[in-house]
């Protein structure tokens, strides 16, 4: 839980916003646009015909509220919501592990 408060609406702990759904855990590799970070998956998928696993990574863009504002670097939270833009329905749910 985050220590400050925010006045965001969309913020998934003070605001109305509520997720379901989906969680997953990503590093942010951007933040700089208002209120959302772009946060990168990593992921394995078995490759039968090889017998190896392939890395594979997925780019997910998320709602970061004011009392979280995470960085580039941070490792996060995210949870499911509903849609919140074209690209957002996702919200960042608190900081895992911040940049070292
Ligand atoms: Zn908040």
């Amino acid at each position: 839980m985050p220590e400050n408060k925010c006045d965001d609406p969309r913020c998934p702990i003070h605001g109305q916003l509520k997720t379901r759904g989906t969680r997953l855990a990503g590093l942010v590799v951007s933040s700089k646009a208002k209120r959302t970070a772009i946060v990168e998956i990593d992921y394995t998928i078995y490759l039968y015909k090889y017998e190896r696993y392939l890395r594979k990574h997925s780019r997910i863009a998320a709602h970061n509220s004011d009392c979280i504002g995470a960085k580039a670097g941070d490792t996060v939270n995210l949870a499911e919501t509903r849609r919140i833009s074209k690209t957002k329905s996702f919200a960042i749910t608190g900081i895992l592990k911040p940049k070292a």
